[in-house]
C-alpha cells in the first residue's frame, strides 16, 4: 500500500496500468469505444489485404513516455537534448530493419509509406521529372502519380497497365519507358496478387536510366520471411509502410541494398544520404520516437520463426481462398495469387464492390471493394473486391477454415437482391445465420490480444 506522497520508480508497465485506470475512471465515453472496437475486431472476420493485427507488445511500444521526447534530427545528431534513450532506441530500429530485409541502409522515421513516397520522390526528381508508375485503377497506388495525389501534379507521369490476363507484361513496360525517358520508375501496388519481378524492373530502368522504387507496402511480411522475391539488391530505393503484413504501428521503412552509396541525381550525394535529408529535414519535421518503439518491437517479432509460419500461412490460404471462390463460380483475376490477395470481379456475378462491401460487413465479414483493371465504375463503387489473408492466417486460420469463409462470402453474396448500383437488399434470416457462424469461427480463433 502507498503512503500519501510517497513516490514509486515507474516502468512501461505501472504507467500503462495508470493510464488505463485514469481513462477509464475520468474519460467512460472513450474507454467504451475503445473496448467496443476491441469486441468488434474479435468478432468479426477481417480479409481486408492491407490490415494486420499488431501483436500485444507492439501496441505497448506504441504507447509510451517515449511520446514526451521531442527529438528532430537522427541518433547522435539531433536538434534538442535529451535524446539518449531515444536515439539508442532508433538505432535499434535502423538495425532491426537492416538484419530483416537484409539492407544496408534503414529510415525509420517517416510517418507512413505515403510519406516516405513521397520524400523519395522529392529527393529524386525536380518538379516536372518524369515518372513511370502503375497507374491506380490497374493496382497502383495514390502515391504513384494518380491524378488525385500531389505526385500526379508535381510530375510528368506516364502509367502502365496489366496485360489482358491481369499481370505485368514487362515487355510493354520496357516500351513504356523507352517512350517516355522516366527519372524514376516505381514498381509496386496496392492490388497485385502475382510476385513482382524486381530484377526485370531493374534491367528497364537501367536501360533507360531511371532510378528504381520499389514499394512492397503490402508484401513486405513476405519479402521479410523470403516467400517474395526480395528488392532490396534491385531496386536503388525500396519503401515500405509498416503496419500492414509486418503488423507494427502506423508508419514506413526506407530501405537501401547494394546501392546505398551510388551517388543520386545530382552525380555527387550518395542515395543514403539524399534519403537522410528527404526525410528530415525534407518532408518531416519531428520524428514519432513511440512509433519507432514499436517499429523496433514489429522488425523483432518478424525476424522470428513463427512469423515466418504465419506468412507461409497467408500464402497457402490467399490460395485456398482463390481455388475456392473460383469453385463457387466467381472470376479471380490472374486466376489465382502469389501473395496474400485475392481480387474479385464482382460486377461478373452481378454485383458492384461497395454493394458486396456493404453487404459483407452487416454479416461481420470485412473486405474492402476496389477497383479493378478496366473498371468502369467510379471509385466509390467500383466493380471489384480485394479479399487478404493476413488477418485470418494470424488469427491461426488454414486453408481448411478459409474455405469455410469463402463459402460464407458466398452465402451473403449470393443472397445479395440488386436494386441499383449501390442499392441492395439481403434477406434478414440469411444475414442473422451468417452472422451467427461468423460468430462461432472468430470464437475458435481469438486474436492474438486475447491469447496473450
Ligand atoms: C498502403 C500503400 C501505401 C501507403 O501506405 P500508408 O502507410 O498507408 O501511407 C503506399 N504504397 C502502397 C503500394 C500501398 O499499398
Amino acid at each position: 500500500m502507498l503512503e500519501a506522497g510517497q513516490t514509486v520508480i515507474p516502468t512501461t508497465r505501472s504507467i500503462a496500468e495508470t493510464g488505463w485506470q485514469v481513462l477509464t475512471r475520468d474519460d467512460p465515453d472513450l474507454g467504451a469505444l475503445l473496448d467496443a472496437e476491441a469486441r468488434y475486431q474479435s468478432g468479426s472476420l477481417s480479409m481486408v489485404a492491407s490490415a494486420s493485427l499488431a501483436p500485444p507488445s507492439v501496441l505497448c511500444a506504441n504507447g509510451t513516455v517515449l511520446s514526451n521526447v521531442t527529438a528532430e534530427g537522427y541518433p547522435g545528431a539531433r536538434y534538442h537534448p535529451g535524446a539518449v534513450h531515444f536515439d539508442g532506441i532508433e538505432t535499434l530500429a535502423v538495425e532491426r530493419a537492416k538484419q530483416v530485409f537484409a539492407a544496408r541502409y534503414a529510415n525509420v522515421q517517416p510517418h507512413s509509406c505515403s510519406s516516405a513516397n513521397l520524400a523519395v520522390l522529392a529527393a529524386l526528381l525536380p518538379r516536372g521529372g518524369r515518372l513511370l508508375a502503375l497507374d491506380l485503377d490497374a493496382g497502383g497506388h495514390l502515391t504513384h502519380g494518380a491524378r488525385a495525389s500531389v505526385s500526379g501534379t508535381y510530375y510528368d507521369v506516364a502509367r502502365y497497365q496489366v496485360g489482358p490476363d491481369g499481370t505485368l507484361d514487362y515487355g510493354a513496360i520496357r516500351d513504356r519507358a523507352l517512350e517516355h525517358r522516366p527519372d524514376v520508375i516505381i514498381a509496386g501496388a496496392s492490388a497485385y496478387p502475382r510476385y513482382i519481378d524486381f530484377g526485370r524492373f531493374r534491367d528497364i530502368a537501367d536501360e533507360t536510366g531511371a532510378f528504381l522504387l520499389a514499394d512492397i507496402s503490402h508484401i513486405a511480411g513476405l519479402v521479410a520471411a523470403g516467400l517474395h522475391p526480395s528488392p532490396i539488391d534491385r531496386a536503388h530505393i525500396t519503401t515500405t509502410s509498416t503496419y500492414k503484413q509486418l503488423a507494427g504501428p502506423r508508419g514506413g521503412l526506407i530501405l537501401l541494398g547494394e546501392d546505398y552509396c551510388r551517388t543520386g541525381p545530382d552525380g555527387r550525394t550518395s542515395l543514403w544520404q539524399l534519403m537522410q535529408r528527404a526525410v528530415f529535414p525534407g518532408f518531416q519535421g519531428t520524428p514519432d520516437p513511440s512509433s519507432i518503439a514499436a517499429k523496433a518491437r514489429a522488425l523483432a517479432i518478424a525476424s522470428s520463426g513463427d512469423f515466418h509460419a504465419t506468412m507461409k500461412r497467408v500464402v497457402d490460404n490467399a490460395q485456398a481462398l482463390a481455388g475456392e471462390l473460383q469453385a463457387l463460380g466467381y472470376t479471380v483475376l490472374t486466376g489465382g495469387t502469389d501473395n496474400h490477395m485475392v481480387l474479385v470481379d464482382a460486377q461478373a456475378a452481378g454485383l458492384t464492390g461497395i454493394m458486396a462491401e456493404q453487404a459483407l460487413e452487416e454479416c461481420g465479414i470485412l473486405v474492402n471493394r476496389n477497383k479493378i483493371p478496366g473498371d468502369p465504375l467510379p471509385p466509390t463503387v467500383t466493380g471489384g473486391l480485394r479479399f487478404g489473408t493476413n488477418i485470418l492466417a494470424q488469427r491461426g486460420m488454414g486453408p481448411f477454415e478459409v474455405r469455410t469463409c469463402a463459402g460464407l462470402v458466398h452465402e451473403v453474396l449470393s443472397g445479395i437482391r440488386v436494386l441499383g448500383a449501390t442499392h441492395y437488399e439481403l434477406d434478414g434470416a440469411r444475414r442473422d445465420a451468417v452472422r451467427d457462424r461468423v460468430a462461432s469461427l472468430c470464437l475458435r480463433f481469438p486474436l492474438p490480444f486475447e491469447r496473450a
